[in-house]
């Protein structure tokens, strides 16, 4: 049978059984397993027992670990036998919180199908990508009676809270993790019409800064023009952080900052369309460091962002005080070869060294930071994969870089100690995180011929 042929006969299969494969995404998204909040503990639960028995149907061994967070459920097919590789394949079915809540045009946790769009929390993050993993498993069982690899899958409940609990079970894990391949499907492509794999995601660093200034808040009558204000001290300390080219102004910051070689540069597709980013977010692209392009500041360059800043009165009405403190929330987004703590450390000492005079200041690095990945496009899953990509979508795929982090990559690379691949079908557009998040039903279809014969590309 010719390929042609054979994708013909996938795609009429996965169409044939789409009432059933849908029913069964709905039930997965309807668990509201939020992993950032104490009372969705038991929705969370009984996602992954949910979960755990669909992948025991499909003949796979199923164990939950449990962590100091959330438990992580490994599964294992190995019927293809010791000759044949084996595919790690990581995602997670933990989801982000739901508020606000008034700007969800349905409910949430109701799946609601809309121009060919399935609109639920956690439709595309990470359940979506996670369901048509599972889908191929299942269609490729049922086309030869076995996987013709042998593939594990490792599926965390804490990836939006930062994975602190598989990450601490890594090490004592890494001979069931021990694979030739690992595939994180949590990534996506930049259009419907451009078949894309990344190469690379950026590191995460995150801390709290902190100014204090008087016991109490003061009257900004009696004491202004003596005291030292926190807010002000915190705005003059933010400023020294940037130029006002965007250059990042901490001593060392940019020492071990790798430029991108002439092979990586030919290698992705830097077009950025000013006019459709302008369109979707109502801005022009002018943050970061003016030499650059925007997706290379996205992708290959580090940043330093403010999220947060309080202090001060924001009740309704006047208070003329001069507020005892002031905090802020600052992250940093990193590439290689730059060490999470290493660039932790020199923020928080440019921090100290440049406090106003008057305050004091108190930085707390957060945990959960991670190291930047960089995969090459020749590594023997990258390939099979391109190539699963360029049949399915009938054009050449394209390689990206993002600039988004999942921290817990680097660690989980390191205890499988296989080639990585970065993949996945998420939009820009598809509003992960955010109210009314939704994914293609069209993906999901695309999903599962992709992961089909990326699969079969790795037997050979
Ligand atoms: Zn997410």
């Amino acid at each position: 049978m010719s390929s042609t042929q054979q994708q013909i006969n996938i795609k009429e299969m996965i169409e044939k059984d789409r009432p059933q494969w849908l029913k069964d995404y709905y039930q997965f998204l309807s668990f509201p397993s939020i992993s950032s909040e104490p009372e969705f503990k038991k929705p969370l639960l009984d996602c992954a027992d949910w979960l755990m028995d669909y992948l025991k149907k499909l003949k796979f061994n199923v164990e939950l670990w449990q962590t100091s967070g959330h438990p992580t459920i490994f599964a294992s097919n190995l019927e293809a036998g010791p000759n044949k590789p084996t595919l790690l394949i990581y995602n997670h079915y933990d989801v982000q919180p739901v508020d606000p809540l008034e700007l969800w045009e349905s409910e949430p946790f109701k799946p609601t199908e809309k121009n060919g769009q399935v609109y639920a929390r956690g439709a595309q993050d990470n359940k979506g990508q996670c369901f048509y993993v599972i889908q191929a498993l299942k269609y490729l069982i049922q086309q030869d009676g076995k996987l013709p690899i042998n593939i594990k899958l490792c599926i965390e409940g804490e990836e939006e809270v930062g994975s602190h609990g598989l990450s601490g079970i890594l090490k004592e894990r890494k001979k069931e993790l021990k694979a030739d391949y690992l595939a994180i499907v949590d990534l996506g492509i930049k259009d419907m019409q451009s078949p894309a794999l990344t190469l690379g995601i950026r590191g995460i660093l995150t801390m709290d800064v902190e100014i204090i200034g008087s016991k109490t808040d003061l009257h900004s009558g009696t004491h202004g023009g003596i005291a030292k204000n926190p807010i002000h001290a915190m705005v003059e300390l933010l400023a020294t952080l940037r130029d006002n080219n965007g250059k990042i102004m901490i001593p060392g910051f940019y020492d071990e900052v790798k430029e991108l070689s002439e092979e990586e540069k030919r290698d992705v597709t830097f077009h950025f369309d000013q006019k459709e980013y302008q369109d979707s977010t109502g801005i022009e692209s002018v943050g970061g460091e003016k030499q650059f392009t925007p997706y290379e500041r996205a992708w290959t360059r580090p940043t330093i962002e403010i999220n947060g800043i309080n202090g001060g009165y924001w009740g309704q009405g006047f208070k003329t005080v001069i507020p005892a403190k002031a905090t802020a929330k600052i992250s940093c987004r990193l590439v290689p070869d730059q060490e999470p703590a290493h660039i932790a450390k020199l923020v928080a000492e440019h921090l100290r060294k440049n406090s106003p005079a008057g305050v004091t200041i108190n930085v707390q690095i957060r945990p959960g930071s991670g190291k930047a990945v960089r995969i090459k496009p020749t590594a023997k899953v990258v390939k099979a994969f391109a190539e699963a990509y360029q049949e399915v979508f009938n054009k050449p795929c394209e390689y990206i870089l993002a600039g988004g982090s999942i921290p817990v990559v680097t660690e989980l690379a390191e205890a499988c100690g296989g080639e990585v691949l970065l993949m996945g079908l998420g939009l820009d557009s598809d509003q992960i995180h955010a109210p009314n998040e939704h994914f293609g039903i069209d993906r999901i279809e695309k999903g599962i011929q992709i992961m089909m014969k990326g699969i079969k590309k790795l037997e050979g």
